[in-house]
């Protein structure tokens, strides 16, 4: 397995693979990887002949008060999961190499956006598209691997390579979880001790708001109340938002009945935790 810094260098790569005649799939990281990433990694691996992750945190997708210079970083341990896995490339650009001082070209999307981490967010996924986009470009994989842990990420990038005819299949990856329940997050290392244990919350509450749903409930107020309620029972919890909405537009829905995303976020002291469930 070969770890490169540059787009020519992975230009070069994949076309060898191209040349005798390699599938290749791609799992776009932010690094400091985790069973959640491995799982991306495993699948890519066993449905494409070579794999290609990126390591690169992208100052785009980050608010100015976000945590960019805090987000943890450990190449050394991401290299071994890789080589582990099976993959063939790991491309750990420097942030000069993705954006020229020059740069001024960007990925918006006007629907998709707005809502969910988006109100919190707002530059979050013009970010997120730009860097996947170029990475796109860059790798121009045959498949690519993203996990529904990042359920609005997901519908947006599935949105973004609709749009603009990326011509690669994107694939859907299941949340992976701790033991209790929590759902793996490079972020959960932000956590003290109190704060892990209450972090149990946020897959408790959805887990409430299924069981609501398992015994008849589709009113969506009744089921995000249900969640609220379970969230607000936490001292150290602060919701961000908790949503029912339509798994295709992203949009608030009264009832559940069709696929439906019901996502929360919530900040656990001062670190803001994501987890979701999908019906289809
Ligand atoms: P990140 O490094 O946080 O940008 O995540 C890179 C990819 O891994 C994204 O597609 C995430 O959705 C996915 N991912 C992160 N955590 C998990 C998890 N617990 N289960 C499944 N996929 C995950």
């Amino acid at each position: 397995m070969k770890i490169v810094e540059t787009i020519q260098e992975v230009r070069t790569e994949v076309k060898q693979w191209r040349q005798q005649g390699l599938s290749v799939g791609f799992v776009p990281t932010m690094g400091y990887l985790h069973e959640g990433h491995r799982s991306l990694i495993d699948r890519a691996v066993a449905e494409n002949d070579r794999v290609v992750v990126s390591v690169f945190v992208n100052p785009m997708q980050f608010g100015p008060a976000e945590d960019l210079a805090a987000y943890p970083r450990d190449l050394e341990h991401d290299a071994a999961i890789c080589k582990k896995a099976g993959a063939s490339l790991i491309f750990h650009p420097q942030p000069e190499e993705m954006y020229h001082s020059d740069f001024s070209s960007y990925v918006d999307m006007d629907t998709l956006t707005g809502g969910l981490c988006g109100k919190t967010r707002p530059t979050h996924f013009r970010g997120v598209c730009t860097v996947v986009a170029k990475l796109f470009h860059i790798v121009a994989p045959d498949r690519a691997y993203f996990g529904q842990k990042d359920a609005q990420q997901l519908a947006v990038i599935r949105h973004m390579v609709s749009d603009l005819n990326f011509n690669l299949e994107v694939v859907g990856c299941p949340i992976i979880r701790e033991e209790d329940g929590l759902a793996k997050s490079s972020r959960n290392t932000y956590l003290s001790e109190a704060e892990r244990k209450a972090a149990v919350i946020l897959s408790q509450s959805l887990r409430a708001g299924e069981a609501l749903l398992d015994a008849g409930e589709q009113r969506a107020d009744v089921v995000c109340r249900a969640i609220t309620d379970k969230i607000n029972s936490e001292p150290l919890a602060k919701i961000d938002y908790v949503e029912a909405v339509d798994w295709n537009t992203l949009e608030p829905v009264e009832t559940i009945d069709g696929p439906v995303l019901v996502a929360i976020a919530v900040y656990i002291g001062k670190t803001r935790l994501i987890d979701n469930f999908i019906r289809p």
